[in-house]
């Protein structure tokens, strides 16, 4: 005889896991499926910071309760079991290559207000997802690894999950979690509604033993490459250790050539003397809009496979609990249809895309691309404070947004060209900022 479960969740990311042990909260039956071999690793690049300790993002603000090892989410009212360690950071350092910047947050004055003072805290990936992954198991959720998933199809009023491997799975629901490349969002046609504005690349190595000086920071570098590239340096959990990245969104950027670079010339150099990498890490990601409606056939999206850049674990959490609670709700009333999901998608219609401009993180993301490192290194030169401290994706441009304002009067006397090249990246269409930029190559940077 055929099995069906309730719900059939593809991804066992923090999305996915936290929708299969909500789900399974209620009693559903479910099936999880993933094609990683072993669920808890973590093999894409991630700098694996809590978003969001300060600000508030999707309307949350994080807390950390290490003594009963909990993340909590008091605004949405749950929490997930976390075992694992956390390491505070106190500032967001936006350097040029010749070491201008702008400092989101004082780092003394933070670090000597300790938990109070932090810009945020990173955790350790891996703990979270062993965590839930453990939670769930306890509450019945069958996980089926490695699969890796090929697609959906609705038969009659329930929907066929297939794999490369050939099993098949039954389910009245599926949760597609399955992460920023999402196949089922591909094989569904949902991606067909979204612009598409390129591809972002990240490569990078955990390493040991890196002087850091103020080493409890979040450094975002900008290289002097041609195309521009940037360096993320953030600490990990473990005593000594950093993540060191390079990314870019120009296919031809020279990842390997950029971070030996990076870690043998030039002013940080001297951070890397003795500093020895452990792992390679790398991650691929297409840059898209968000989805407007999240759900087909029976088949609800979340985390990063809806979102436009990432969801961060934030984001992927609590879209998998609300979505996981609205097909809870839907079977309990017999409603299996987009209406019995319709407290999900009324949610990610009225908070994530009514106050969550996907062109305003896009436009963050490209702005350093049309200034040379030379013009960003004079912009950075401007800022002479600390900015106030807040570290969320879409709080801190707006504090950093601020701050430029302030500046634009001296960058217009003294550099006109630059001012320029601000002023139109406001009015220029985004696909064109990205289509000279991406898929022309972007022969000279200077697009807009
Ligand atoms: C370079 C980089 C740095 C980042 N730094 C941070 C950070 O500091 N803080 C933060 O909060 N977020 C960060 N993020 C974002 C964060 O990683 C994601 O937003 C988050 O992991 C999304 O969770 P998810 O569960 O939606 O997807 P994912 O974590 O991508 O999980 C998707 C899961 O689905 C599985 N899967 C995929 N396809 C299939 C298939 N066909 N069949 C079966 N299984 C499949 C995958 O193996 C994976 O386990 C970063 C991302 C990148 C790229």
């Amino acid at each position: 005889m055929k099995e069906t479960y309730d719900l059939l969740v593809v991804g066992a990311g923090p999305a996915g896991l936290m929708a299969a042990k909500t789900a399974a909260e209620h009693g559903l039956k479910v099936a999880l499926i993933e094609r990683k071999e072993n669920i808890a690793e973590i093999r894409r690049a991630c700098s694996m910071m809590v978003v969001s300790l300060s600000g508030r993002y999707l309307g949350e603000r994080v807390t950390l309760n290490p003594r009963n090892q909990r993340i909590c989410f008091p605004h949405y009212g749950f929490s997930v079991a976390y075992q694992g360690p956390h390491k505070n950071f106190y500032t967001w350092q936006i350097c040029s290559h010749k070491g201008n910047k702008i400092q989101v947050g004082g780092y003394e004055e933070n670090l000597r207000k300790g938990d109070a003072g932090r810009a945020s805290a990173i955790y350790s990936k891996e703990a979270l997802l062993g965590g839930l992954l453990e939670e769930s198991i306890s509450l019945n959720v069958d996980v089926f690894h490695p699969y890796n998933v090929l697609g959906a199809i609705k038969e009659g009023r329930e929907v066929k999950v297939v794999t490369r491997e050939g099993k098949t799975f039954r389910g009245t629901f599926v949760i597609a979690a399955d992460g920023r490349s999402s196949r089922l969002a591909r094989s569904l046609g949902l991606n067909q509604e979204r612009k598409f504005f390129g591809t972002a690349m990240t490569m990078g190595y955990e390493m040991v033993g890196a002087e850091i000086p103020e080493e409890f920071s979040l450094f975002q570098i900008f290289l002097n490459e041609d195309p521009l590239m940037r360096a993320w340096i953030t600490p990990r959990t473990s005593d000594n250790e950093h993540f060191v990245m390079v990314t870019s969104i120009n296919h031809k950027a020279d990842y390997e050539g950029a971070f030996e670079r990076f870690t043998k010339q030039g002013i940080f150099s001297p951070w890397f003397k003795r500093a020895e990498k452990k792992r390679r890490l790398s991650a691929v990601g297409n840059m898209f809009s968000h989805i407007i409606k999240p759900y087909k056939d029976q088949v609800v999206f979340v985390g990063d496979t809806i979102w436009c850049q990432e969801a961060e674990m934030t984001g992927a959490v609590i879209s998998g609990w609300k979505a996981a609670n609205a097909v809870a709700l839907a079977i309990q009333e017999g409603k299996i249809s987009e209406e019995g999901v319709a407290d999900y998608l009324t949610w990610w219609k009225e908070v994530v895309l009514k106050e969550y401009d996907y062109q305003d993180m896009l436009r963050n993301v490209v702005l350093p691309y049309i200034l040379t490192p030379e013009e960003l290194d004079y912009l950075l030169s401007l800022f002479k404070k600390p900015l106030p401290s807040v570290f969320d994706p879409y709080e801190t441009p707006k504090v950093v947004g601020k701050a430029m304002a302030e500046v634009m009067p001296i960058i217009a006397r003294e550099r006109p060209v630059i001012m320029e090249k601000l002023k139109k990246m406001g009015n220029v269409p985004l696909e064109k900022v990205f289509g000279g930029c991406i898929r022309a190559g972007f022969p000279s940077m200077n697009t807009v």
